[in-house]
């Protein structure tokens, strides 16, 4: 893996964001080598050069280190925005574990996501960061189906691995549930794959569920998705360009039946999915200020 100069690696203050309550972003490695089809971090605006390399920001936990010191308020800090923070060269590099580990020291709070059980091995620092802060684990799964996974995400860990790591998190006290998106219309927008998230998520001790019925599509992102639509499922291809043009937001036709029956099957078990609750429960008892506007 290679190490590129960096300047800064946590991002300013944001006060009640509403993606999650995340007040700082930290992006530790630049690039992405799971190769998700529908990858939208691979857009053009985002300008990063042969995305599928993973490259990590030198000097990385020297500057995080000094980052957290020199804030003048504790927070959130966010990551997997970008790249995902557990990709294959964290098991030997240890950046994003070495970050926790400051993130605990300097007493701030963490919202992950990933698609990768990796971050199983460092639920020891998440439950000492929980013991002063909120903590929140977002792990993705779009595909209730192991084949189907392996297809779309083909180089992290299994959807019935994401979920095995749900239950290890949660059974460990880790605040942990399921980002359900995208939902790759025609492809996973039917009721047996939401329906069996929801089964599994349920199962594996998840407590939120929040989703997107759709897709984006911009740029170049969309040539390389419809470019694997070509390769993985002939004719799909076609049948997007009737349906959505050049819009950016593909969202499922059967968007609204899909989110009915969603809706109602988390309503029965308990499954929180609004994004205002999901925020009030994992920074329940923590004295946050964002409390205040949701109480
Ligand atoms: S894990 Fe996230 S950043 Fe990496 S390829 Fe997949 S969608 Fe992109």
């Amino acid at each position: 893996m290679q190490f590129i100069p960096a300047k800064t690696i946590i991002s300013g203050y944001a006060d009640n964001n509403s993606w999650f309550g995340n007040n700082y972003n930290m992006n530790i490695y630049k690039g992405c080598c799971h190769g998700c089809i529908y990858c939208d971090s691979r857009s053009e605006c985002y300008h990063i050069e042969k995305f599928d390399e993973v490259r990590a920001k030198e000097n990385a936990l020297a500057i995080i280190a000094r980052e957290l010191q020199s804030k003048r308020k504790k927070g959130v800090v966010g990551t997997g925005a970008m790249s995902d923070p557990y990709n294959p060269f964290e098991k030997k590099y240890m950046l994003t574990r070495g970050a926790l580990e400051l993130i605990d020291r300097y007493g701030f709070g963490v919202s992950i996501a990933t698609k990768s059980d990796l971050i199983a091995r460092d639920i020891d620092i998440l439950k000492n960061i929980a013991v002063h802060s909120p903590v929140l684990i977002k792990m993705t799964i779009t595909a209730k189906d192991d084949k189907l996974c392996k297809i779309i995400e083909p180089n992290v860990a299994l959807s019935s691995e994401r979920f095995a790591t749900i239950k290890k998190l949660t059974d460990q006290g880790v605040f942990a549930g399921v980002l359900l998106m995208p939902v790759l219309p025609f492809i996973e927008d039917n009721e047996e794959n939401i329906k069996g998230i929801i089964e599994y998520a349920c199962k594996n001790g998840a407590k939120f569920i929040y989703p997107a019925f759709g897709v984006t599509l911009r740029q170049n992102q969309r040539d390389w998705y419809y470019q694997k639509l070509e390769d993985l499922f002939p004719g799909l291809k076609e049948k997007y360009i009737k349906k959505f043009g050049n819009t950016y937001e593909c969202r499922s036709p059967k968007g609204n039946e899909l989110w009915n029956l969603f809706r109602g099957q988390c309503d029965q078990l308990g499954i929180h999915y609004k994004m205002v609750d999901i925020i009030k429960l994992y920074k329940k008892g923590y004295g946050y200020k964002q409390l205040s506007i949701f109480d």
